[in-house]
C-alpha cells in the first residue's frame, strides 16, 4: 500500500481518502470497540478517532 492512515484520522476523512483507503478502513473497523461520541465513526482502536467511547 502506498500511503497509511495517520492516528485520528478516521474522522477527519473525505470520500476521496475513504476509497483510497478502504481496505485499511475496513480493517481497522469490522472488529469495532470504539464509536467517536463527535463524529459517529468506529474503529477497533482509541488512536483513530477523536472522541472514543468504549462500547
Ligand atoms: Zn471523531
Amino acid at each position: 500500500m502506498a500511503s497509511t492512515l495517520k492516528a485520528k484520522s478516521l474522522c477527519k476523512l473525505n470520500k476521496e481518502m475513504i476509497s483510497k483507503h478502504f481496505d485499511e478502513i475496513a480493517a481497522v473497523t469490522k472488529n469495532s470497540q470504539y464509536v467517536c461520541s463527535k463524529c459517529a465513526r468506529s474503529s477497533d482502536g482509541k488512536k483513530w478517532l477523536c472522541k472514543p467511547v468504549s462500547i
